[in-house]
């Protein structure tokens, strides 16, 4: 059964696929800073800002991780890097520079297992990042 499609069904680590956080949001059933979006993905602030810009965006579809991406998914990220684009510019930040961070695992730091893009702006990062 497609774990990534099918609301109700449980996923590998136990959770139900309809109490995942970021769907919960991109349903409007939990509250959040909406900053724009697309018919495939959603872009909101994040709860505790690492930035001045921290937005969040999200395919709408839950697609855990990279690994779960196939080719079916060129729509969803053309619309995240979109958004991506949109708002680096609404939020002032396209000349300036901004970081994109994917985490994915447990060893960089992913804690919601929704795919999601942050993107970090509005003060210099190092690098190598910590
Ligand atoms: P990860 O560590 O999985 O890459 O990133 C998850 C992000 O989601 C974190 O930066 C965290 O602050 C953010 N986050 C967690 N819960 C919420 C929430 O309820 N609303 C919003 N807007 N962001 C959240
Ligand atoms: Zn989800």
């Amino acid at each position: 059964m497609d774990r990534r499609s099918n609301a109700g069904v449980f996923m590998e680590w136990g959770t139900k696929l309809e109490d995942c956080l970021f769907c919960r949001i991109t349903r409007g059933e939990v509250g959040a800073d909406i900053v724009e979006e697309k018919p495939h993905a959603i872009a909101f602030r994040d709860i505790n800002p690492q930035a001045p810009v921290h937005v969040l965006v999200v395919p709408r579809e839950h697609i855990p991780s990279v690994s779960d991406l196939g080719p079916e998914h060129c729509d969803v990220l053309a619309d995240v890097f979109a958004l991506i684009g949109d708002i680096a510019v609404s939020e002032g930040i396209a000349q300036r520079g901004y970081r994109v961070v994917l985490n994915i695992g447990e060893e960089a730091g992913q804690a919601v297992d929704h795919l999601h893009f942050h993107m970090l702006g509005g003060r210099f990062f190092s690098w190598p990042p910590g």
